[in-house]
């Protein structure tokens, strides 16, 4: 096998070893069928029952309650910038929007061409280095949802706390941390996720709603576009990514049977996320983290060299050292390095390691 390095890859990213050797081993002939999980029916039982286990699992790993539906869906998270509001913001209806980085600005954008969009905060003029203090937003009582992302992917800024909406319907795109921690489901109507950054490989994503949400829908969107439409056809429409799911099934299996559930990957995450902001901390005069602490994200760590040269060689030693990907998003520039759940200790810790040695030389 082809030498594996450690990839911080902000998605696609690093997916669990012992998945991999399990897609890797059924690759050509599933165990008994006979068939690849590449070439298998939708409607085969044996994805039927991928189906019925990714959903048990997740309704495990996070607790959901009986009166919510879980559904696999396909245009990545981005569709569900205008999704949402083609099936929520019916009959001139407004929902209330939390900017706090880059994909909250643009679900913001994107919705705002279905409905009426009142941003009520907007963290742009920090460089979205921040989340809004307790108190500082005020959501609308008859908007018909507040919106947020739970983790800013490009800006490394996270909520590890649901922010304070009232009685609104809470939704939420939790694309970059999901799985990577226990979630009070109840306190959503609607939450949503790709799958290629935690859950899976690209192709698939997950949104887990409320009944209640659901009876409220208007009879707009075309019927692709339509929640309703996933729910009663159990993700069978047409055809899924069959493959996709299949690796979010053994991702869950490995959540609950290897990590042993939510709360020991969270444990599991603060560690390793600890490892880079004390690094960060500890070598101030050459690294500024991008996030204030209060609100850095334990899933992509974001920091600043002092110049284009400085940072250039940083890059490259850790290539070196099989560190890859760490280059940040080309809007924003700087290092981010993405720790997803499958991300070893091993590799954050030859990171910090690095990253040590390579303040002592500046
Ligand atoms: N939201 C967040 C928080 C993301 O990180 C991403 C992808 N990086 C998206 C939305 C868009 O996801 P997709 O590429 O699946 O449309």
């Amino acid at each position: 096998m082809e030498r594996r390095v450690y990839n911080f890859s902000p998605g696609p990213a690093v997916l669990p070893l012992k998945v991999l050797e399990e897609a890797q081993r059924n690759l050509l002939a599933l165990p008994g069928i006979g068939i690849s999980p590449l070439e298998i029916s939708h409607r085969s039982a044996w994805f039927e029952g991928v189906l019925a286990e990714t959903e048990a699992n997740l309704r495990k790993l996070l607790g959901v309650p009986d009166d919510y539906r879980i559904v696999f869906l396909q245009g990545g998270s981005r569709l569900q910038f205008s999704m949402l509001p083609m099936n929520l913001l019916g009959g001139g209806r407004g929902a209330d929007y939390i900017v706090t980085g880059s994909w909250s600005q643009m679900a913001a954008q994107d919705a705002a061409r279905e409905g009426n969009v009142r941003v009520v905060y907007d963290g742009k003029p920090f460089q979205f280095d921040r989340l809004p203090r307790p108190g500082q937003i005020e959501i609308d009582p008859q908007a018909a949802y507040a919106y947020f992302t739970s983790n800013e992917t490009i800006q490394g800024v996270q909520f590890l706390d649901e922010p304070a909406v009232g009685d609104v319907p809470l939704v939420c795109d939790a694309s970059s941390d999901f799985l990577s921690r226990p979630l009070p489901i109840e306190r959503y109507e609607l939450i949503y996720a790709c799958a290629q950054k935690n859950a899976g490989p690209a192709g698939v994503t997950i949104v887990i709603m409320s009944d209640d949400l659901l009876a409220g829908i208007d009879d707009g969107p075309p019927p692709m576009l339509d929640y309703r439409t996933y729910v009663k056809e159990k993700s069978l429409q047409n055809t899924p990514p069959v493959f996709a799911i299949y690796l979010v099934s053994l991702i869950t299996r490995w959540l609950l049977d290897d990590v042993g559930g939510l709360a020991k990957m969270l444990e599991r995450n603060r560690r390793k996320a600890k490892l880079l902001y004390d690094a960060i901390d500890a070598c101030q005069d050459v690294y500024r983290g991008h996030a204030q602490p209060d609100s850095r994200s334990l899933m992509n760590v974001t920091f600043r060299l002092p110049d284009d040269e400085s940072q250039a060689r940083f890059l490259n030693g850790a290539k070196d050292r099989g560190l890859v990907e760490l280059k940040g998003h080309r809007s924003v520039g700087g290092i981010r390095a993405s720790i997803y759940n499958a991300m070893p200790l091993e590799g954050v810790q030859a990171l910090a390691d690095f990253m040590r040695e390579f303040a002592k030389t500046q």
